[in-house]
């Protein structure tokens, strides 16, 4: 069996097991410090017996070589080494990517996108992150992409908001993240229901999508995160995408996630697996 770690910012989820029907051990921890965070994170595996590794997702940016967590604005976790925390604590090897390429992995293997070799995976949360596969690989790079962060119209005659992003303003994130809808309309996504809201949400994600299908050619987006729970918007974003290409290429399908919330931990699970096989 194998350890999964969904390292995000607000909270870790821990799991053993072989897969998304067999999950022994599952545990939740509030990500406080590096060092308590990453010490419970080691005692709930010490505690559930024998792994053959961990695999890790993490919140970002990382430095995938190195195994860190690099320039994040969370307080006291810049530059955090997570695999040698890990490894020291546990002596099992330690598989480390970024919380979406992980969650990309799980539905690879037991989801969505199973049979794929180049598929994207975008998750619009509190932020937004994007990653997937190109040709059957993980996609990295220098570092690692960062969807979140490209930049897409901002038409300011409709939206005059300038968005949250502290780095860029209106980039994808800045505009279109969940942070972005609260900031934008003064409520958090799920109290939202009206059309302006959506419609606007929708362009965005579009306009968004369409430079990841044009740069990409992903046969498949996976579009999952908390913003994607608003029932209407994943049918107004692929309606918008069509329209956008205006007919020049073929648009893949756009789904949610089929493992839902347990993607990320799931995909670390066999992130672990696969690191040992390689
Ligand atoms: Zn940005």
């Amino acid at each position: 069996m194998y350890g999964g770690i969904e390292a995000g910012g607000t909270k870790w989820v821990c799991a053993i097991g072989d897969g998304p029907d067999d999950l022994h051990e599952l545990a939740t921890i509030p990500t406080t410090t590096p060092a308590e965070t990453l010490g419970a994170a080691a005692s709930f595996f010490q505690r559930n017996g024998k792994i053959a590794g961990i695999g890790i997702g993490s919140f970002g940016p990382i430095d995938y070589a190195r195994g860190s967590i690099t320039t994040t604005p969370k307080p006291g976790w810049a530059n955090t080494d997570v695999v040698g925390a890990l490894r020291a604590a546990l002596d099992v090897p330690v598989a480390f990517d970024t919380d979406v390429n992980a969650a990309a992995l799980g539905e690879q293997r037991w989801g969505a996108a199973v049979g794929l070799e180049t598929f994207s995976y975008v998750t619009v949360g509190t932020g937004i992150g994007g990653g997937g596969m190109a040709n059957g690989r993980l996609m990295h790079g220098l570092l690692h992409p960062e969807f979140g962060h490209m930049r897409i119209p901002h038409d300011r005659a409709r939206d005059r908001f300038e968005g949250v992003c502290p780095y860029h303003g209106d980039c994808f994130e800045g505009l279109a993240s969940g942070g972005a809808i609260s900031a934008r309309w003064g409520k958090d996504p799920e109290e939202l229901a009206a059309d302006e809201v959506w419609d606007l949400e929708a362009e965005y994600l579009a306009l968004g999508l369409l430079n990841v299908i044009a740069v990409l050619s992903p046969q498949l987006i996976i579009l999952g995160g908390g913003v994607m729970k608003e029932p209407t918007l994943l049918g107004r974003v692929s309606t918008r995408v069509v329209e956008l290409a205006a007919g020049y290429f073929e648009i893949p399908n756009i789904v949610p996630p089929a493992l839902g919330d347990r993607a990320g931990v799931v995909g670390a699970l066999e992130l672990a697996r696969s690191n040992g096989a390689s």
